[in-house]
């Protein structure tokens, strides 16, 4: 049975890609999520795991920081896994603006302690998860690729590209085998609502204005979550390591369109008797002073994902943005809870005297 220790698996992708390898290799691996349970990691995100794998211990969930050595060492002599998929990070840039520290400690420290137990305990892969923003900005035209510089621009994603260089040297210099992949914007399920989708389309039913940064004509790839776990997914098992492979949807579009697909779709979806239809306009717009140091456009080549594996997104955007909002009408309540902080109380009470 294959042992994969999945880190930050409370989290928006993290959660997905867990359902995602339960879905494709049922009871033939054991799943090992540490997570801190920051505001970001929610165990409310695996109820729909089937009790079964939880039963036979196909499933464990530790409540761990990547960044507390002692603890990550008593993680690898007690479930010695073979496979690290490290998911956990501080990951929103206007949180990193405010805080830079927390991200440097968790997205570099908590990184390179995994990466020293995974060379200490023999592990079959190491993967890290990273993301397109460490390539920087770019211009109307051009697309990353895996030769693109590093040019980090926020502390969040200087953060990533620091880690990002970590684990190359553990690759370089132990021959820990490492790959890295670095990802467009995901939506989909469970993502926090602090990130675009999830927060207009809470806004648009809520009736509370659209904040769209400065002209909102920022540009970004798209790629559904599911499709981003697959791709990881081929990388752990078919790809070298050593190497760094690009996963993007090949569908840019601007912030400002991303808000008014929202509007148009979930005023498409709502029934005619649903008294929240009355409100969806794009009268909620409103134009916020811009984030300091705005990246105004990441587009991804993913060839190489492609050439290697044959991967390509699966999910069509307006089916995928469709399913989106479908989701988060009929979890209403899963939203509910982390927006009035139930969740948190919730597990508090859960794990008094855990
Ligand atoms: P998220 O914020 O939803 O989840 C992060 C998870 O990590 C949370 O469950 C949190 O509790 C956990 N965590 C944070 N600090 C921790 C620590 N010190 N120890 C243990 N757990 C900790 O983020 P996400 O959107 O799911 O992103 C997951 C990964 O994918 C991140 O590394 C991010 O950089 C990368 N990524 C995200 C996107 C995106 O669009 N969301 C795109 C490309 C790459």
């Amino acid at each position: 049975m294959r042992k994969v220790l999945v880190t930050g698996g409370a989290g928006f992708i993290g959660s997905n890609y867990i359902y995602y390898i339960f879905n494709k290799y049922h009871g033939d691996i054991q799943v090992i999520n540490i997570d801190k349970l920051t505001y970001a990691g929610n165990l409310d995100n695996l109820r729909k795991l089937d009790s079964q794998y939880i039963d036979n211990k196909n499933y464990v969930f530790e409540k761990v920081d990547i960044c507390d050595e002692q603890a990550i060492k008593r993680i690898f002599e007690t479930y010695k896994p073979e496979y690290v998929v490290n998911f956990a990070a501080e990951s929103h840039v206007d949180r990193s603006i405010s805080d830079p520290q927390l991200f440097l400690k968790t997205n570099i420290l908590g990184t390179q302690i995994l990466l020293n137990a995974s060379l200490q305990f023999g592990v079959t892969r190491f993967h890290q998860v990273s993301t397109d923003e460490v390539y920087g900005s770019l211009g109307a035209a051009g697309l990353f690729t895996e030769q693109t510089p590093l040019d980090p621009r926020s502390p969040y994603s200087a953060s990533k590209a620091s880690a990002d260089m970590i684990c190359k040297a553990y690759y370089d210099t132990y021959k820990l085998p490492v790959t890295i992949s670095r990802c467009s914007n995901n939506y989909g399920a469970y993502q926090f609502p602090e990130k675009l989708i999830p927060l207009m389309i809470n806004n648009i039913l809520t009736n509370k204005l659209l904040p769209i940064y400065g002209d909102g004509k920022q540009v970004r790839d798209w790629l559904h979550v599911v499709d981003h776990c697959e791709a990881i997914e081929q990388i752990i098992m078919r790809g070298k390591p050593g190497e760094i492979y690009n996963i993007g949807g090949n569908n840019e579009s601007t912030n400002i369109a991303i808000v008014k697909l929202l509007i148009d779709s979930i005023s498409e979806i709502l029934s005619s008797d649903d008294l929240r239809k009355q409100h969806v306009s794009y009268n909620l717009i409103t134009h916020i002073e811009d984030r300091k140091g705005h990246d105004r456009r990441y587009a991804i080549d993913a060839s190489k994902m492609r050439r290697d594996f044959g991967w390509e997104p699966s999910i069509k955007f307006q089916d995928g943005i469709k399913d989106t909002i479908v989701w988060y009408l009929n979890n209403a309540d899963w939203l509910e809870n982390i927006i009035t902080g139930d969740y948190q109380l919730y597990y508090d009470k859960f794990y008094a005297g855990k």
